[in-house]
């Protein structure tokens, strides 16, 4: 007998164990490993979807096999890398093989479960179930409903009252559309239209381009553009009378972009020497990874361009991947123009369906050019010649929610496969690839200058414990308003960093110290002036800005600290006719807010751009001469091993935003700790001291990367059951280790409540242990049985933050 297993695509299904299921005879051909499938689950037997893992001649499994009941997919969506890809990853990041398989594939094709009641005896008149009844005797249960009426429904299934049924929804939907093309001769044509009748103008209209063109095909669009005044009506009767044909095609929903011109670069001697080693790689097959160090504005983008050319060449395919593309659109605009109609995008930004179809674009060969975002490393692009990472260090290349996977990982894998070359590429590459570069295991290209002579910005460190200020306006020096003011008055454009949003970070009774809280988490609320409210920025939650202390009912409140509004109004009141743009979590979530802010930017349709640090990303505009960063120590005060490299990644990357094109950029750091090493080095743009500094300290402190860490941390909604688990868990693995780990904790985390919920957890440092990392895959499924409920584990190798 013919048996398939499957992973069932359910939420709940917890497992990384396939189920057997009989492949019956006439689906035999198609029964193969990667295709979806429905088949009957559980108790109740309702249908499922899953995805096929392998196929065998026999089961292990001693009962009746039950037969699937349908095949979902002609061709596998998942093809044998894909698989492999799959089985590596849940291996590797402590995952459910089926999270895997659903970060893999576009949303589309996930499994979409609606459940239905259906009233086998009446319900009483006042029965709550009666206002879910959309007709008669059957009505959709909500994803979200009320917990009490969910358990009353399920009462009433056990005695039999209703049946609830599960429904898949399926997602993928192919778009088509109606296509008319020519079906008959020229003279057939020159015939029909000697015929016509003088009053019908339109049919004399398209015959007539007929004639001209008998075998003109398109869509009605296609048509009218030929014929503005053709109706589609008219197209319809053709088609009747036999002069045209009709058929239905398969149109792709694709993302707008706008189009750009751009020109390739002669390279510089130092991107020429890089773009060599690259292309030896691609074209002798070689798996090797190169580091791109090169200071913001050498001309990185440009060797990957000419790299994906060569693969091109070649006859291969290309990844390239960006940290987010909102924030990057005048890079996706610059491959689009060198690779036209070759290219496919892939965000988080697009449609569900969007995204189907630029993904079926890449599946069948149509896409040879991927550009994307994180989840983009699974691009199911075939005959790989090169993938590329570009800003390698930032933090959203690892994923946070299971499976907790960092795209370089992913991207080095695939290149394995594929036999090819990785770019990962940086100014501020992240201490783990630069340590590898070092030994060895990457080869370090570099680029020390900026192209055509254009020089580094000069970086001012600006001390503010010392610098002279304007009344009111504490949180600026003097020397960065003058410098805007200049800008101003040179028509110049600034840009201008603080990496906190709302107005003001915390609320506090100058009476009786109390500052306000979020109800849900240990976190004080951050006001918001715009929306007159106080935020919680971990669990959303909002609450009215009190009149009066809620302690002591002192009206001697006020707000502390600064943030990205409160900034927005000082400038305003410091520079009333500068036009001024503010880009943060709070002006961006609408779909396209960056680009249109972006955009706004290039166009110098405003002199001021104020923003978190989604500012300092990508950016090249010619007109920025000036980057003022109002507070460098807002990320250097975490209690993180990491607080450093991020203030210098981030400082750095700011600050190449200034001075990129003829004219010469200047960047004022204004800072309470001026002698701060990582500050220091930023402002002179020395990543090679900043490297070694770092590396010293990362080793005296046993950090990564001389040690590999993992992160075990459970949360529950009573802290005591928690804290009870944390320690069973640690009583548990402490065995398993060698000698040589260390144990951090059990602690508390750095925010305990999130939410309601409370956070404990374990750091493991280590070099190399087989062992733990075997528990660690076992640990994962033990938590899933049923004396573990209401706990929720969550185990993150190489955490980003501890
Ligand atoms: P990076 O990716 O390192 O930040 P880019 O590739 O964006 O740098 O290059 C910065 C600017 O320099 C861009 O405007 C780009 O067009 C230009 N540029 C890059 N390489 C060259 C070159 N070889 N000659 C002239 N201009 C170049
Ligand atoms: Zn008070
Ligand atoms: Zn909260």
């Amino acid at each position: 007998m013919a048996v398939a297993q499957v992973i069932i695509d359910i939420p709940a299904q917890q497992t990384n164990r396939p189920f057997d299921y009989e492949i019956p005879e006439e689906l035999s051909d198609i029964a193969v490993p990667g295709v979806r499938v429905l088949v009957p689950f559980g108790r109740s037997g309702h249908l499922r979807q899953g995805f096929i893992w392998r196929t065998q001649d026999k089961s292990e499994f001693a009962g009746r096999l039950k037969p699937i009941a349908q095949i979902l997919d002609l061709d596998p969506v998942l093809n044998a890398e894909m698989l492999g890809l799959a089985s590596w990853l849940a291996e590797d990041t402590f995952s459910f093989l089926i999270s895997c398989l659903q970060t893999m594939l576009p949303s589309a094709l996930r499994a979409n479960y609606q459940r239905r009641f259906y009233l086998t005896a009446p319900l009483a008149e006042n029965d709550p179930v009666n206002q879910l009844l959309d007709h008669e005797a059957s009505g959709l249960i909500p994803d979200k409903i009320d917990s009490a009426l969910l358990a009353h429904l399920k009462r009433l299934e056990q005695s039999q009252q209703l049946r609830i049924e599960y429904q898949i929804k399926q997602k993928t939907k192919i778009k088509q559309e109606k296509q008319y093309s020519g079906c008959l001769q020229m003279t057939e044509y020159q015939d029909l239209f000697n015929q016509a009748r003088a009053n019908a103008v339109q049919q004399r209209q398209l015959l007539q381009l007929l004639v001209a063109e008998p075998s003109f095909a398109g869509n009605v669009k296609t048509w009218q553009a030929q014929l503005p005044e053709l109706k589609s009506s008219t197209l319809t009767q053709a088609v009747q009378k036999g002069w045209l044909k009709e058929a239905l095609v398969e149109v792709y929903r694709q993302p707008e972009v706008e189009s750009v011109t751009t020109t390739k670069q002669q390279l510089t001697d130092e991107q020429q020497a890089a773009y060599e080693a690259i292309i030896a790689a691609i074209s002798d097959a070689q798996n090797q990874t190169f580091l791109l160090e090169g200071v913001t504005g050498s001309g990185k983008t440009e060797v990957y361009l000419d790299a994906i050319a060569y693969a091109r060449q070649q006859g291969k395919t290309a990844l390239m991947l960006v940290p987010e593309i909102s924030l990057t659109p005048q890079m996706v605009e610059r491959v689009q123009s060198r690779f036209p109609h070759e290219v496919a995008v892939l965000h988080s930004g697009l449609s569900i369906g969007e995204r189907y179809d630029e993904w079926r674009r890449i599946e069948r060969g149509e896409a040879q050019v991927v550009v994307g975002a994180r989840s983009a490393a699974f691009a199911p692009l075939k005959n790989i010649g090169v993938l590329i990472m570009d800003e390698e260090h930032e933090g959203s290349y690892k994923q946070d929610d299971m499976p907790r996977y960092h795209a370089r990982d992913v991207i080095l894998k695939r290149a394995e496969t594929y036999h090819c070359p990785v770019i990962l590429g940086s100014a501020t590459p992240s201490l783990e690839s630069r340590a590898r570069a070092q030994k060895g295991r990457y080869q370090l290209l570099k680029l020390t200058k900026r192209p055509n002579q254009i020089q580094m910005p000069t970086v001012n460190v600006v001390d503010m414990r010392q610098a002279e200020k304007v009344a009111g306006k504490s949180d600026f020096s003097l020397q960065l308003i003058t410098e805007v003011k200049k800008r101003l008055e040179r028509h110049e454009q600034s840009v201008l960093l603080l990496n906190r949003r709302g107005y003001a970070n915390f609320i506090m009774c100058r009476d009786c110290g109390h500052v306000i809280k979020c109800p849900n988490c240990d976190i004080s609320l951050t006001l918001h002036r715009d929306i007159q409210a106080l935020k919680c920025h971990y669990c959303d939650h909002q609450e009215p800005i009190p009149a009066t202390c809620p302690a002591c009912h002192s009206s001697k409140i006020r707000d502390y600290g600064v943030g990205t509004q409160k900034i927005e109004q000082q400038l305003q009141e410091l520079f009333p006719e500068a036009r001024l743009l503010r880009m943060d979590v709070d002006t961006t979530s609408r779909k396209g807010g960056h680009q249109r802010i972006i955009r706004q930017f290039g166009r110098h349709e405003a002199d001021i751009l104020l923003g978190t640090q989604m500012i300092a990303k990508g950016l090249d505009f010619p007109e920025v001469t000036l980057v003022g960063v109002i507070n460098a120590d807002t990320s250097l005060s975490l209690p993180d091993f990491r607080a450093s490299e991020r203030t210098f990644q981030l400082l750095t990357q700011v600050s190449g935003r200034a001075g990129r094109a003829a004219k010469s950029g200047q960047v004022f750091i204004q800072t309470y700790n001026p002698d701060n090493y990582a500050i220091q080095l930023a402002a002179k743009q020395d990543y090679e001291t900043f490297y070694q500094t770092e590396m010293r300290l990362r080793h005296q402190g046993g950090y990564p990367p001389y040690f590999y860490t993992v992160l075990i941390s459970v949360n529950h909604a009573q802290e005591d059951q928690a804290v009870k688990k944390v320690y069973q868990i640690q009583r548990w693995l402490q065995p398993k280790l060698s000698p040589q780990a260390i144990v951090l904790g059990p602690t508390p985390r750095m925010i305990t409540r999130v939410n309601n919920q409370y956070y404990y957890q374990l750091i493991i440092k280590y070099k190399n242990e087989p062992r733990l990392l075997i528990a660690l895959q076992t640990l994962i499924m033990n938590m899933q049985g049923k004396n573990n409920r209401g706990f929720q584990l969550r185990i993150d190798r190489e955490p980003l933050q501890f």
